[in-house]
C-alpha cells in the first residue's frame, strides 16, 4: 500500500513548480464568463483557437491518497497567481483567445496499487467529461490512465474514450523511473494507436534523487525550466530510438512544451550514430527503420516555446503542420500564446490557421 509520504514525494517530483487548481469548472451548470471573448481571424476568417495544454484537477480522487488543494507541497507554490474558478478561466480564455481548452490531469497515481489507481482516474474521467459536458463549446478533455499498469492503463483508455467522450489520453514522460518506450507499456501504445487518439506527453520532472536533480539547485527555478523539457526531450528519444513508433506507427503524440529541447536540435540525433556505430547496432540509426528526424516530423507539439521566432523554429524543424497551441493554463507561464503564432516568420495564413486550432480540431474530434 502506498503511503501518503510516498504520493506527496511522488507528486512533489511530478509536479514541481506548478499548482493544483480546483475544477470547480466540474459545476453542473453552464459558467457564463464577462466581458467579450477575443477573437481571432485569419486572412479575414475567424479561427477557433484550441489550447491542447491546459490543467485542472480533482479534489475527490486527490483526498484517496491523502492529497488535497492547498497542501504546502512545491504544488501549490502560493506565490502563484491563480485562477481558481471556471468563471475565472473562462475570463482568461476569452481575454487571451482562447476558445477552447483540452484539460489534463498531472499524473500523482503512478504509485498506486491497480485497484486504488483504477478508482483514481475512473473518478477523474468522469469529473473530467462532467466538465465538458457543462461546458461542452469551451472543454474537452484527456483522459487519465494509470500506466503504472499498462494493460488496466489500455482499459481505462478506452473507457474514458467510449463512455465519456475524452478525446485521448495525458501521461507523464516517464513512470516510476521507466521510459514509456519500455516494451511493458506497448499494450498501452497498441491501444491509442486502434482507438486513433491523441497522447499528450507532459513531463513528471527528472526525478528528486537523480544526480542530474542535484545540478538544478540553486537560483532559476532550473528543475522545471530546465528540467521538464529535458524529460520531455528524452521520452521522444526514447519512442524514436527504441523503436516504439516504428512499432506502432499510427500512434499520435503530443509533446509539450514544443517537444522539450529535441526539436530545437534535432539534426544531432541523426548524426550521433554514425560516430559511435557501436552503441546503434543493427542499422545506420540503430534497429530502427527511418533517420530520427523523420519521426520527429510525425510527432505533433505545442508551442509553448515564448517567441515567435521559437515558433518559427519549431515549423523550420517539424513543419507547420505538426504544430498546436498550448497554454499551461493556470500556471502563469504565459498569456500571449496567440500572439506568438500571430508573429511568427515565415507562416502562411493557413499555417497559422491550423497551429490555432485547425490541426487541433483534427486531432482532438471537435468541430470547426
Ligand atoms: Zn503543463
Amino acid at each position: 500500500m502506498t503511503t501518503r509520504r510516498e504520493f506527496l514525494e511522488t507528486s512533489a517530483g511530478a509536479l514541481a513548480g506548478l499548482a493544483f487548481v480546483g475544477c470547480d469548472l466540474l459545476a453542473a451548470r453552464p459558467a457564463r464568463a464577462q466581458g467579450r471573448r477575443r477573437e481571432t481571424m485569419v486572412g479575414g476568417k475567424r479561427v477557433k483557437v484550441i489550447d491542447v495544454h491546459a490543467h485542472c484537477a480533482v479534489a475527490e480522487a486527490m483526498a484517496l491518497v491523502g492529497m488535497k488543494l492547498g497542501d504546502p507541497t512545491p504544488a501549490t507554490r502560493p506565490e502563484l497567481n491563480m485562477i481558481t474558478s471556471v468563471s475565472g478561466r473562462l475570463r482568461a480564455m476569452d481575454e487571451q483567445g482562447i476558445d477552447m481548452e483540452a484539460l489534463s490531469i498531472n499524473p500523482y497515481w503512478y504509485k498506486a496499487e491497480r485497484d486504488l489507481a483504477k478508482q483514481i482516474c475512473q473518478i477523474q474521467n468522469e469529473k473530467l467529461a462532467a466538465a465538458c459536458a457543462a461546458n461542452p463549446d469551451r472543454f474537452v478533455a484527456y483522459a487519465t490512465v494509470p500506466l503504472q499498469h499498462p494493460e488496466l492503463a489500455a482499459e481505462l483508455l478506452e473507457e474514458g474514450v467510449k463512455k465519456h467522450g475524452l478525446r485521448g489520453a495525458a501521461i507523464g514522460g516517464s513512470v516510476n523511473g521507466e521510459e514509456i518506450s519500455d516494451p511493458k507499456f506497448h499494450p498501452f501504445w497498441a491501444k491509442a494507436e486502434s482507438l486513433g487518439v491523441l497522447v499528450f506527453i507532459h513531463p513528471q520532472g527528472t526525478g528528486v534523487a537523480s544526480e542530474i536533480s542535484n545540478r538544478f539547485k540553486g537560483n532559476g527555478f532550473l528543475d522545471n525550466v530546465i528540467g521538464n523539457p529535458l524529460e520531455t526531450t528524452i521520452a521522444l528519444s526514447h519512442l524514436i530510438f527504441d523503436g516504439t513508433l516504428d512499432k506502432f506507427p499510427g500512434v499520435k503524440i503530443c509533446g509539450a512544451h514544443g517537444g522539450g529541447y529535441l526539436p530545437s536540435y534535432p539534426a544531432r540525433s541523426d548524426i550521433g550514430c554514425s560516430t559511435q556505430p557501436l552503441r546503434c547496432p543493427g542499422g545506420p540509426h540503430g534497429a530502427i527503420k527511418k533517420k530520427p528526424t523523420e519521426y520527429l516530423k510525425q510527432m505533433y507539439y505545442d508551442t509553448m516555446v515564448f517567441s515567435p521566432e521559437g515558433v518559427r523554429h519549431l515549423a523550420a524543424e517539424v513543419g507547420a503542420s505538426q504544430l498546436v497551441i498550448g497554454t499551461d493554463y493556470p500556471y502563469p507561464w504565459t498569456t500571449t500564446a496567440v500572439e506568438v503564432v500571430m508573429g511568427a516568420p515565415g507562416l502562411s495564413d493557413a499555417d497559422r490557421a491550423a497551429i490555432l486550432g485547425g490541426t487541433a480540431a483534427k486531432l482532438l474530434g471537435i468541430k470547426t
